[in-house]
């Protein structure tokens, strides 16, 4: 497989550490308000990846955190508690928010059909490890105490700016956001490892450490969790391109100094979901989550196909036309799907040779709309309809848009009346739970049709149904 590696800022030969295994690192959610789309583009293409990993044959490892604590709204240490904001906005405890979060998260990636990582860990399971790895960068001088914080030396290292690809000024843009200048900070890039004293004195979640009561920096958090469940190396580090500085080069500082050696080989970074009016964030124009399309009546497995027809490392403008857009093209290639005759039997040999195309394909930095065009090649080509359904089984395992669903139910009119009568019936209690305002009841309606292969769509002139 070939991958870009944004250290090396080259498409290289991926070569893991240990031959036929990759190990594998995701950022997770910080669990204080829902993931917009946006953020969840990242993990569609992160999905893609590892699942291309496996379909090449690797035995994957892969880890995720969930930030439950510690990440200010800065990601420079300044600005409020993420957690505490949301506990505020919603009048719950900080671990009550990042339990509904955390579950809010997992259900969206479901429906996106992004496959939960090996070993999912929570920031606040790890606090003892934190406090250890801090101690050992004290106690090896890359760390110092200011104001009662420690803080990470960045001035102790050689190179700083790994990814440097931009200039400092562009590296500064996370640091100018800066509602307040921290005044203990002996660099300007220097970072906290562990708060005691701040100006969130009602700092919810507190532990006792060697240097006071109080809470872990941000980006520890990933060094340790990773460290922990992955050992000295790891193969593969992924999040967003916005991670890439302060988070990421904060990562490589503090985990290289605790080791003593490179820590991480390659680093794949997904590019920003952008709409017409740039950027998407949570505060800026419409906050668009997965339920929010689904409420428009989009099939989430729609918006996956609308990502991996472009590739991760360009930005993605979103719009509703070109959802519209993905939606159709999406349906006729199920349509054709649907349609491949019954004929024959399983050719293996072809099943491998199509295989190998796949992993050529799409494991040259994740070419997804190549390994979609791919499919298109599939249905033209003169394979048999049971092999042509074992290739596109097989795709699946990668791409995950649920290509062969529903087949059976196209299969079987005899059904029909009867499966009619059930969504007609699904359709009225959605509609009376929509006018009691219980809306949690009429997305569980909408969610145990579409678990039926139903999906259902308001318009203008009522509510219409298609089976998917
Ligand atoms: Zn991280």
């Amino acid at each position: 497989m070939k991958i870009y590696n944004s250290l090396s800022k080259k498409v290289e030969e991926f070569v893991p550490h240990t031959e036929g295994k990759v190990n594998m690192y995701t950022c997770g959610p910080t669990v204080y308000h829902f993931a917009h789309i946006g953020n969840l583009r990242s993990y569609i293409m992160e999905d893609v990846l590892e699942k291309t990993f496996r379909f090449a044959g690797y035995d994957v490892k892969r880890v995720m955190n969930i930030t439950d604590v510690g990440h200010l709204s800065s990601d420079a240490d300044t600005g409020e508690d993420k957690m505490l904001k949301g506990a505020k906005r919603e009048h719950k405890t900080v671990m009550e928010v990042a339990k509904y979060y955390t579950d809010a998260f997992f259900s969206d990636t479901a429906k996106l059909n992004i496959k939960t990582p090996d070993v999912v860990e929570p920031a606040t399971n790890c606090i003892p490890e934190f406090i250890d790895m801090i101690d050992n960068l004290l106690e090896k001088g890359y760390a110092y105490k200011a104001g009662e914080n420690i803080y990470f030396d960045t001035s102790k290292l050689k190179n700083y700016y790994v990814f440097g690809n931009q200039n400092e000024e562009e590296l500064m843009v996370g640091v100018r956001d800066d509602v307040s200048e921290d005044t203990n900070k002996r660099n300007k890039n220097d970072f906290v490892l562990w708060f005691t004293k701040s100006k969130f004195e009602d700092q919810a979640l507190k532990w006792k450490s060697p240097w006071g009561v109080g809470y872990p920096g941000w980006h520890i958090e990933c060094s340790c969790i990773g460290v922990k469940h992955l050992g000295e190396y790891m193969d593969i580090h992924c999040g967003g391109v916005d991670n890439m500085f302060p988070h990421h080069t904060n990562e490589i500082a503090q985990s290289e100094a605790f080791l003593g050696h490179k820590w991480c080989n390659y680093w794949f970074h997904v590019h920003h979901l952008v709409t017409e009016g740039g950027k998407m964030s949570k505060s800026k124009g419409e906050f668009l989550t997965v339920s929010l399309l689904e409420e428009k009546g989009y099939d989430p497995i729609v918006y996956r196909f609308f990502c991996l027809q472009s590739h991760y490392r360009k930005p993605l403008t979103f719009s509703y036309d070109a959802l519209d857009q993905a939606a159709g093209t999406f349906k006729k290639l199920k349509n054709r799907i649907v349609a491949i005759a019954d004929e024959g039997s399983v050719d293996q040999a072809a099943v491998k040779e199509w295989h190998d195309k796949f992993t050529e394909t799409v494991g040259n930095d994740l070419n997804t709309s190549m390994g979609i065009t791919l499919l298109y090649d599939v249905l033209k080509s003169e394979l048999n309809g049971a092999t042509k359904r074992a290739v596109i089984a097989d795709y699946d395992k990668v791409l995950s848009l649920n290509l062969l669903a529903g087949e059976e139910k196209a299969a079987s009119p005899a059904a029909d009346d009867e499966l009619k009568a059930f969504v007609e019936q699904k359709i009225e209690e959605r509609k009376e739970a929509k006018k009691n305002k219980d809306f949690a009841r009429a997305d569980a309606i909408r969610d145990e049709l579409l678990a039926k292969g139903v999906a259902i769509k308001d318009t203008r002139e009522g509510v219409i149904w298609e089976l998917v």
